[in-house]
């Protein structure tokens, strides 16, 4: 009997890899809610191959450029940037902060934004010799630290740089998490970023993959059912819920 009970473990442990291709989480962690969730949208939604950008410093415009604006703004404003030749840490250090406002008018509030990616380019140069690999050998929670001081990078987009352009596990949290897990009854709409976000660190396993197809899902999610007035009838959640 204890072998059968075994052998269908194993089974399932087997199956639920051939569907995804993240670190066997423990068993502690596949029962909870959390990664029931995660399981459900990778199996509606596929992989969604995130970040949407070629190289470090393109994911890092890409954070700091999309924060009020809908990401096809950023696209636009990052297509600018990559034609003028200027989408490289060198050239971003030496551009004139009018001119860098200028190409990234699509992404809108872009004086504000030209003087965020300033403000980052300019820490870059001074604490890490404007070397995005020393920037990323320091530890998760120095870093994060450091970029949270620089002037108009939020929680959010920090937790966005170091997941997608630094490969830190790190969950990032954003209005639709908010939103979709409050419906879920997993967290209280009072609840601060960091409690949110420890509530995903704690229940999942720290796993970088694994933290950037989650949130990429979420997006997802938000972005086709999860809406301001949101679609419940389509949503892949419903009979999830708390
Ligand atoms: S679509 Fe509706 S049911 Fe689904 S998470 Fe959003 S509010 Fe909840």
């Amino acid at each position: 009997m204890k072998d059968i009970v075994l052998i269908a473990m194993l089974l399932f442990l087997v199956g639920l890899r051939s569907k995804c291709t993240f670190p066997m989480p423990s068993m502690s962690k596949i029962n909870n809610i959390f990664f029931k969730i995660f399981k459900r949208l990778h199996e509606v939604y596929g992989p969604q191959y995130w970040w949407p950008g070629q190289t470090r410093i393109e994911i890092i415009v890409g954070a700091i450029l999309t924060q009020n604006t809908a990401w096809v703004n950023v696209e636009k404003a990052i297509t600018n940037l990559e034609k003028s030749g200027v989408l490289s840490v060198n050239k971003l250090l030496d551009i004139k902060q009018d001119r860098l406002a200028v190409l990234i008018q699509p992404s809108g509030y872009y004086n504000v934004k030209a003087k965020r990616l300033n403000n980052f380019m300019r820490f870059l140069a001074k604490e890490y010799n404007s070397s995005l690999d020393n920037m990323f050998k320091e530890t998760l929670p120095g870093l994060r630290d450091k970029l949270i001081s620089v002037n108009g990078l939020g929680e959010e987009t920090v937790d966005s740089i170091l997941l997608y352009a630094g490969a830190k596990p790190v969950f990032v949290v954003d209005a639709y998490t908010r939103r979709i897990f409050c419906c879920q009854g997993l967290i209280d709409k009072d609840n601060t970023y960091q409690q949110i976000q420890q509530k995903f660190m704690t229940h999942l396993e720290n796993d970088t993959e694994l933290f950037n197809e989650y949130h990429a899902l979420i997006v997802r999610l938000g972005k086709d059912v999860c809406r301001k007035k949101p679609k419940c009838n389509e949503c892949p959640l419903l009979d999830l819920k708390m």
